[in-house]
């Protein structure tokens, strides 16, 4: 029977191949037995995690930029010494190995669960590095990605960041998780890599090793046994969209020439080499919180003067838009959060911590201030979490003040969508976070894969407050772009096109398809498709429309 399911879009393409599951993390037996040496055990427990944190480092050597800092993280958790301790004592308390890591883990995995945020989010990157150190323990093949030939769709609950690093887009021509929503770990490495990819699929379970899957990460389905013809279909629909997405390049424009600017979001210096190499017109969002997570001291400003200019630098004569510090919820900073908030999303973050914490914008504002006289650069600056048209005035008088010639700020919060006019009266500019904007429209946690359908960036509610700005914008003679992950969807491209948004800033492997896409219309096109998407009840709906539209 021919089966289809359901998921989020993760990463846009279609691909096909035998399923490979992630090796599952090990069982440990319910009993055991009081191990009669337990000097031996703590030997045999000790040497697990070191062979588990020996591996992390090996494969960490061999990846650079966001992925690094990730397992570098990661490795700096295994070796926290309460961690060694914890297993001291298990053992002595009569476990063996393999249990006395699971208790000691369990402890610290169970407090960063309750801090919930950024810090609970670390509690997977801990569960890995325990799943790891016991395989070792018992003898077993560690859990992840096995050692196969050939290409295949990867199937598991989720992967891990020891994993998502390691991904060979030539071997893994498709990603299928159970969990996850499209902001996800899983979703943006997926679409950094150019991999298509279907999360929060539960359906995902049932699928076998071996068995053949169609993943279409466009619309969010896979399905399982697909017949020949189907195959065929893919293999065309991918060669076709290769042939198409060479013959474009350059600025993006519609068909009739309308310029749509393609930026690049960036997010540290690793990934700032090869984004500076690709075929786009600037960056439209560089997120700074890379020099912040996962330190208990301010950086100093020569540090993140250095850091800036390390991007900068390779975007010589285009345009830079640097974020300042997103500190808070899902991007939790220690030395600027409090992390007693009920609700972290709705508390103290973005511009927040930054009026409660002037020096930290301040220094913030003076490095990017020299980075920018340093290298010569257009830089331009913007707040994020900014909620009312006096948030927008302040911040921007104040990046002025540092010698800034260009200030904006970035409308995710739907107060600042609905009076976007306000706003536009302080701002020279403002960027669309889709992703933030999505989250508090339809109150849906954006790192919760269940809920993921509220979350989808075609739900009308969204379009209709991007719609707003756009307008607000136009009416202001002042420009408004989208930096969410929304701007790397092809789909919506002529959409956003037709609404008067001004430019699509998106990780450096979604640019071939969205250029293309904007090709496929012209500027009276992309606004009757806007004008009918606006129309459309749902999001489905909305996509279909769009889908008729390019092949009717
Ligand atoms: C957004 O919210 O859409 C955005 C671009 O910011 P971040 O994902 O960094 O919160
Ligand atoms: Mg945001």
């Amino acid at each position: 029977m021919v089966d289809e399911l359901r998921g989020n879009p993760a990463s846009p393409g279609t691909a096909a191949g035998p399923v490979v599951r992630l090796a599952p993390p090990p069982v440990l037996p319910e009993a055991w037995d009081v191990p009669a040496a337990p000097e031996e055990e703590l030997a045999a427990a000790s040497g697990a995690l070191e062979t588990a944190v020996a591996d992390l480092e090996k494969r960490a050597a061999s990846v650079t930029g966001e992925s690094r800092s990730i397992m570098d993280t990661q490795i700096a958790m295994a070796r926290d010494p309460s961690l060694r301790t914890g297993i001291r004592a298990a053992v002595h308390n009569g476990r063996p190995a393999a249990w006395a890591i699971h208790e000691a883990f369990g402890r610290h995995i169970a407090a960063l669960e309750s801090l919930g945020g950024y810090l609970g989010d670390r509690a997977a990157d801990l569960t890995d590095i325990r799943d790891r150190a016991i395989a070792a323990a018992l003898g077993l093949a560690p859990p992840g990605i096995p050692a196969v030939d050939g290409a295949f769709v990867l199937v598991g609950q989720d992967i891990a960041p020891a994993d998502t690093v390691l991904l060979d887009p030539a071997k893994v021509v498709g990603i299928v998780t159970e969990k996850g929503g499209p902001t996800s770990h899983t979703a943006i490495v997926a679409r950094a890599l150019g991999i298509p990819a279907v999360v929060g699929c539960a359906g995902a379970a049932g699928l076998a090793d071996g068995q053949t899957v169609a993943v279409d990460g466009t619309r969010g389905t896979v399905l399982a046994d697909p017949g020949e013809d189907h195959l065929r279909r893919i293999a065309a629909e991918s060669a076709a969209l290769s042939e198409k997405l060479a013959r474009h390049r350059g600025p993006g424009a519609t068909a009739d020439g309308h310029p749509v600017k393609l930026l690049l979001n960036v997010g540290g210096a690793g990934g700032a080499a090869a984004a500076a190499a690709a075929d786009a017109e600037g960056v439209g969002l560089f997120r700074t919180e890379f020099l912040f997570l996962d330190r208990t001291e301010v950086p100093t400003v020569e540090e993140q003067r250095a850091a800036y200019g390390a991007v900068l630098r390779g975007f010589a004569g285009r345009p830079v838009v640097i974020r300042t510090l997103d500190a808070g919820a899902d991007k939790f900073v220690p030395f600027a959060n409090t992390g007693d908030e009920p609700n972290p999303a709705l508390g103290v973050r973005g511009y927040r911590v930054g009026v409660r914490n002037p020096e930290l914008l301040t220094a913030q504002l003076e490095a990017i201030s020299l980075a920018a006289a340093d290298h010569g650069a257009d830089v331009r600056v913007m707040a994020p979490m900014i909620a009312t048209p006096a948030e927008a005035a302040a911040f921007c008088e104040l990046a002025r003040s540092y010698g800034i010639g260009t200030a904006g700020v970035m409308v995710e919060v739907p107060a600042a969508a609905i009076r976007a006019a306000d706003i536009l009266a302080e701002a020279d500019f403002v960027s669309i976070g889709t992703n933030d904007l999505s989250q508090y429209t339809y109150a849906a946690d954006r790192l919760l894969g269940e809920l993921g359908e509220l979350l989808d960036p075609w739900q009308p509610a969204l379009l209709a407050l991007v719609a707003n700005v756009a307008a607000a914008a136009r009416d202001a003679g002042k420009s408004a772009g989208i930096c969410g992950e929304a701007a790397g969807d092809p789909g919506l491209a002529p959409v956003f096109a037709g609404l008067g948004i001004t430019s699509l800033s998106m990780s450096v492997s979604a640019v071939p398809a969205v250029r293309a896409a904007l090709k496929d219309y012209t500027a009276g096109q992309c606004e009757t498709l806007a004008r009918e998407v606006l129309s459309a009840p749902d999001a489905p709906t909305a996509r279909k429309i769009v889908e008729e539209f390019r092949t009717g």
